[in-house]
């Protein structure tokens, strides 16, 4: 079975410093986080600089390079603006470091030349955990078969693949699936104590179709019932979260939905494959119902009746969470259609979050988590 573990890579790629140590020029390696991405955060002079590893690809853009890798400098997810000359240190001390161990990445390769669109993968280390330790975040899959062309997981998750020597495939098409996720997950449970998990939506659905065959989410919820004190976070786009309600009965659990519109045939044209809005007004009215307390998330936001999206959210989601359109990445021909055309801009995803924020009646929360 192969492992799915960047996490062991990149240790390997920056032998011998690990998260924790500092560098030669005294920046301080402070975690590493491989959920979408192979991704480092450093402190530099005070300030928190990410850089982001890929396999070197023709064309691609970056601030240093070794020979097989690529390396490009953020600050705390891009909400910041870094001294490009810091960045660009940084990225060329660690070029230095990696070129001295990365044959591991050419015997990584050779491994996986051959391999089916649906992996079952060993899930290496499971839990990622955020920098400021609130929670934490897994995914018993890596890759969706939802597919939204906007979803954020398809670039980063591309560069994943590459690392392996895969294939480039179109988003949604592929899946790693964690089989061993819930004996990996016990045994990581047991080593930490509790705080939030996020069934992380970002590089998977946790009730994409696939779900149904495997049972990995499910099955990882009775992990966590089994030990006190954690709480946990489901979003989805995928009507089969209702086949967990007895699951959610056992938990300390908030289940939420995407609702980014109230039109289904706008939904229809930005998500094919995700459940229909009627669905997941469904899913809120039965979670809520079974006393099962309920979010929406609103991101992005798709063209359709403003009031009609409101109602429907003041009266299932016990707390909403508003964001704007962050990148096209592969939905740029969805947002060429002239219906549609005016919710690229800008100007227009920022007036249609305030109206809507002007017509909710329930709690809003910015960030990662609701309010609990
Ligand atoms: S359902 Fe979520 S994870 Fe899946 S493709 Fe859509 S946005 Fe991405």
């Amino acid at each position: 079975m192969t492992t799915l573990d960047l996490h062991a890579l990149a240790l390997a790629l920056l032998r011998p410093y690990r998260p924790g140590a500092r560098l030669a020029s005294g920046a301080r390696w402070l975690s590493l986080s491989t959920e979408s991405g192979l991704r480092l955060r450093f402190e530099v002079d005070g300030g928190v600089v990410d850089v982001e590893l890929s396999p070197l690809a023709p064309g691609a853009r970056y601030a240093a390079r070794s020979a097989q890798v690529a390396f490009a400098y953020r600050t705390e997810g891009g909400r910041r603006a870094i001294d490009g000359a810091r960045g660009r240190r940084l990225c060329a001390e660690l070029a230095t470091i990696v070129e001295a161990n990365e044959a591991v990445v050419l015997e990584l390769r050779s491994e996986t030349r051959r391999t089916p669109r649906i992996r079952e993968v060993g899930s290496g280390k499971l839990l990622e955990t955020d920098p400021t330790g609130a929670y934490v975040t897994l995914s018993p899959y890596v890759g969706c078969l939802i597919g939204c062309r906007f979803c954020y997981a398809q670039s980063p998750l591309a560069a994943s693949r590459r690392w392996t020597g895969l294939p480039d495939v179109p988003w949604g098409s592929y899946v790693d699936v964690r089989v061993d996720a819930p004996e990996v997950l016990a045994h990581e449970l047991d080593a930490r104590s509790p705080r939030t998990i996020k069934f992380c939506p970002i590089v998977s659905d946790p009730y994409h179709a696939i779900e149904a065959r495997y049972e990995l989410t499910g099955r990882c919820l009775d992990v966590i019932a089994e030990r006190p004190g954690w709480r946990v976070l489901i979003s989805t786009r995928s009507a089969l979260v209702l086949r967990d309600l007895p699951r959610f009965a056992r938990l300390d659990v908030q289940v939420g939905v995407s609702l980014p519109t109230a039109d289904d045939a706008a939904r229809r044209h930005f998500e094919p494959r995700a459940a229909s809005v009627s669905e997941r007004v469904e899913v809120l009215r039965t979670l809520r119902g079974a006393g099962i307390r309920t979010f929406a998330i609103v991101q992005p936001m798709l063209p359709g009746p403003l009031d009609a999206l409101a109602e429907l959210l003041n009266a299932y989601a016990d707390s909403v969470t508003l964001d704007v359109l962050r990148g096209m990445e592969g939905a740029a021909e969805d947002f060429a259609d002239r219906r549609y055309a005016h919710a690229a801009s800008p100007a227009w995803q920022r007036a249609r979050l305030d109206g809507l924020r002007r017509r909710l009646r329930v709690p809003l929360w910015d960030g990662e988590l609701p309010p609990w």
